[in-house]
């Protein structure tokens, strides 16, 4: 079985929508959150593979470029910020926006981010360790997988960071409880032999509504005790356990969140969805309807792009 990030948070905020993603796998719509979110980490992606890429270039030319065989020092000659917001236009995905006018409104609002975050980094920019990583990494039987979205090298170990494009920044102590960066820790532990100096996430739009009128924090780095390092796995073999569990007995139980409010599934949940047990029924068939039309229409694309 494979267990990722994503689905561990899922099941432990609600199984009955871990079900619903992961078991049953039912289709979820196009959301413009997400699609911008991957628009803009996509950007980051190719800006930071052509910092490696020159960096590389300039170490095989240039012996002096100290910084380009020194992946811990800054690069010395930053690439323009034209070239990030460049490929924010090569990676714009148009999927989830309700019609042209609300796209444009968070493409303009990717650029003004992706501007904010050069100028934040303009004197530190580096070839990276490690970008968009994949990890496959074997926990108890099962495989933990995921990407990292970047890795840094620093003169005290590698440094892992995620970036986040919602506005929402939780407190310190929800940052630090939060499973997602112990989990990265973990693999990066196991696949490069190294157990990380740093955890970082970056928040790259974030709202200040809490001060308004001051710069929101939107840099949280952490590093984790081998003993928060024992909890986590703790937790993961719990979760895992509690999967094969209602699994097994094939039930998995709703549990009302503050993300039900986001929730794909709301219609077809019989806690949430305030519908008679025969209309969620058929609530459900169409989801499953939608499943099978969706994946005869991916075979039809295939067929006819031979
Ligand atoms: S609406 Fe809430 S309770 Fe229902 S499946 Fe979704 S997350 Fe779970």
């Amino acid at each position: 079985m494979k267990l990722s990030y994503s689905s561990v948070s899922t099941y432990r905020n609600c199984p009955l929508s871990y079900k619903f993603y992961y078991v049953d796998w039912l289709p979820t719509f196009p959301k413009a959150a997400l699609s911008f979110g991957q628009s803009i980490h996509a950007a980051l992606r190719d800006f930071y593979q052509e910092i490696k890429e020159t960096a590389k270039k300039n170490s095989s030319t240039d012996s002096n470029q100290l910084s380009s065989v020194n992946p811990t020092l800054p690069f010395s000659s930053p690439l323009p910020l034209e070239r990030l917001l460049f490929y924010l236009r090569l990676n714009w995905s148009s999927e989830g926006y309700k019609n042209k006018g609300e796209q444009t409104e968070y493409y303009q609002k990717g650029e003004q981010i992706l501007k904010t975050y050069y100028e934040e980094n303009k004197y530190s920019f580096k070839p990276p360790y490690a970008i968009e990583e994949r990890f496959e990494i074997n926990f108890d039987g099962f495989l933990l997988t995921g990407v990292i979205d970047r890795v840094d090298e620093t003169d005290e170990g590698l440094e892992i960071i995620d970036y986040k494009t919602s506005q929402f920044v939780p407190d310190e102590q929800e940052i630090r409880s939060d499973l997602q960066l112990p989990i990265y820790h973990l693999a990066a532990e196991k696949k490069w032999s190294s157990k990380p100096h740093r955890l970082t996430l970056y928040f790259l739009n974030p709202s200040n509504r809490n001060n308004p009128g001051e710069k929101p924090k939107y840099k949280y780095s952490f590093s984790l005790e081998d003993s928060e390092v024992k909890k986590v796995e703790e937790i993961l073999y719990q979760t895992l356990e509690a999967i094969r569990r209602d699994k097994e007995r094939n039930h998995f139980e709703a549990r009302p969140n503050k993300f039900c409010q986001w929730c794909d599934f709301k219609l077809i949940c019989p806690e949430q969805s305030g519908e008679t047990a025969e209309k969620i029924e058929e609530h459900l068939h169409a989801f499953q309807r939608y499943k099978s039309l969706k994946k005869e229409l991916k075979e039809i694309e295939k067929q006819l792009s031979r």
